[in-house]
């Protein structure tokens, strides 16, 4: 191949339609907006990627790492990715170099897309972007983390589990007739390995095909047990799954794996994928402050931890430093877990409830009480064993950063530096869905 035919390959950045569990966490990331999706794919637009391999790490199963080489004006379309069910194979050297040397226009050097401008919006301030202070590091503390054992790629694709548990943890959903609820679902894995800790998630595969004849792609469901099982002593874990029964523009809509999983019965079998993920994971060193901040089913990692924490204090053998907790709901009655939170001790944990519908009371989100506890929020916030969870629906991510970035400028402290730091040293993690 001669030097000019050289330049004019690429290698292209591809998802991996088999693996992704759609979870959204590159698309979040990209910092150029190169990632987009359908119902069916996550796919990266090639004129846009700029190779800065800011969402490798954080996906959690490995599918955004594929490249494939092409000639640059060959390059697969958006439009071709999104009807993918499997990623094609590498083009045969004679193949890639027959089509470089048929076209003379390849024979440009691929130009990697310009750096991100920066977002204006109309009132002309600068657009917020959240997931830019999102760590992909784990706390410096935090235990190794075990993912992936399962999935395509691994030695065996999928584990089964039994459901040993079942139970509704939200107020709403006991009317007849009404199954607008939350479940707290137990999982046992038998004599099979599923090593996890607290803020990693699982996949769920729900049997059948979509509406196009293929396997549904697995959901995914954060662990809300802590690391030693929802029993102690058993090979098991819980989850806490809302029960999808409108989309996000608020059609009705039955979600095909959350109904699956709210309707399962003690004794039936569930295959799952997993575990995922290798950041959003608890400091485990003396003394380290967590603060954590959530919404619905967001509060799924937070139980984990805060039960970890808790088992921990009664063992006697661990000084843990504070836990301070916002939780968000529409109302009282559609908050999971709301009467076991009031049995905890006000010494162990600092709770903080916002109800956005409550008849009669004006509107009060997760943010709106953070503000109220700014001073406290602004110590913490400066103490480097202080780590930050946010986990809950996609839309309070900006609000929360945005809060946090208010009490830090508050404290006359700068968002850029202690942003910055938040980040890289592994203290401010985001999961939002
Ligand atoms: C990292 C991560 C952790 C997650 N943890 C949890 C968890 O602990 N508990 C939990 O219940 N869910 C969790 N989810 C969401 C979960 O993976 C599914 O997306 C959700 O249960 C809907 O799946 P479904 O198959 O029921 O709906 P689908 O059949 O996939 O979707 C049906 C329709 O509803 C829309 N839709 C999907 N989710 C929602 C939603 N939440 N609200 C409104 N419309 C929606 C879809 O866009 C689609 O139009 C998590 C997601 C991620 C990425
Ligand atoms: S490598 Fe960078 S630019 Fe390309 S898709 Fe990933 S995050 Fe976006
Ligand atoms: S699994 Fe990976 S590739 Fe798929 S949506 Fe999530 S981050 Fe993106």
């Amino acid at each position: 191949m001669n030097a000019i035919a050289e330049t004019a390959v690429i290698k292209q950045h591809l998802i991996d339609p088999e693996i992704c569990i759609r979870c959204n966490t590159c698309e979040a990331i990209c910092p150029v907006q190169a990632i987009t999706h359908d119902n069916l794919n996550y796919v990266v637009d090639a004129s846009k990627c700029n190779l800065c391999m800011d969402c490798i790490s954080p996906c959690p199963t490995g599918s955004i790492d594929n490249w494939r080489s092409m000639p640059r004006i060959r390059a697969y379309s958006i439009e071709e990715q999104l009807k993918w069910e499997e990623l094609p194979a590498e083009l045969p050297p004679e193949e890639l170099e027959g089509l470089v040397d048929a076209d003379p226009e390849a024979a440009v050097a691929p130009t990697p897309a310009a750096p991100p401008a920066v977002v204006k919006d109309p009132s002309g301030q600068e657009t917020f972007n959240s997931s830019a202070f999102g760590a992909t590091l784990p706390p410096w503390s935090a235990a190794h983390a075990y993912s992936n054992i399962y999935g395509p790629k691994a030695t065996q694709k999928t584990v089964t589990a039994t459901v040993v548990g079942n139970v509704r943890v939200t107020e709403v959903g006991k009317t007849a007739g009404s199954d607008y609820d939350t479940h707290h679902i137990v999982l046992d894995f038998g004599a099979m390995p599923f090593p996890v800790l607290e803020g990693q998630s699982i996949g769920v595969v729900p049997p059948g095909v979509d509406d196009i004849g293929r396997k549904h792609h697995p959901r995914q469901y954060s662990i809300a047990s802590p690391r030693n099982g929802e029993r102690p002593g058993y090979n098991n874990l819980s989850l806490t799954i809302k029960r999808v029964l409108q989309d996000h523009d608020g059609d009705p809509v039955r979600g095909v794996a959350s109904n699956y999983m709210c309707d399962l019965q003690v004794g039936d079998k569930v295959e799952v994928i997993g575990p995922f993920g290798t950041s959003f994971l608890m400091p485990n060193h003396p003394r380290s402050n967590i603060v954590m901040i959530c919404t619905g089913t967001g509060s799924a990692p937070m139980r984990a931890m805060t039960e970890w924490r808790r088992r921990l204090r009664a063992s006697g053998k661990f000084e843990g430093g504070k836990l301070m907790l916002f939780f968000g709901a529409r109302t009282q009655e559609e908050l999971p877990y709301f009467g076991p939170l009031q049995s905890l001790p006000k010494d162990f944990i600092d709770i903080n409830f916002a109800f956005s519908r409550t008849p009669g009371q004006p509107k009060r989100y997760v943010q709106d009480a953070m503000r109220e506890r700014a001073a406290d929020l602004a110590q913490l916030v400066q103490d480097p064993n202080t780590f930050f969870y946010v986990c809950g629906l996609k839309s309070m991510e900006e609000g929360v950063v945005l809060a946090l970035r208010d009490v830090v400028q508050g404290a006359g402290l700068n968002w850029d530096t202690v942003g910055g730091a938040l980040k890289r040293e592994g203290r401010l993690h985001l999961e939002t869905y």
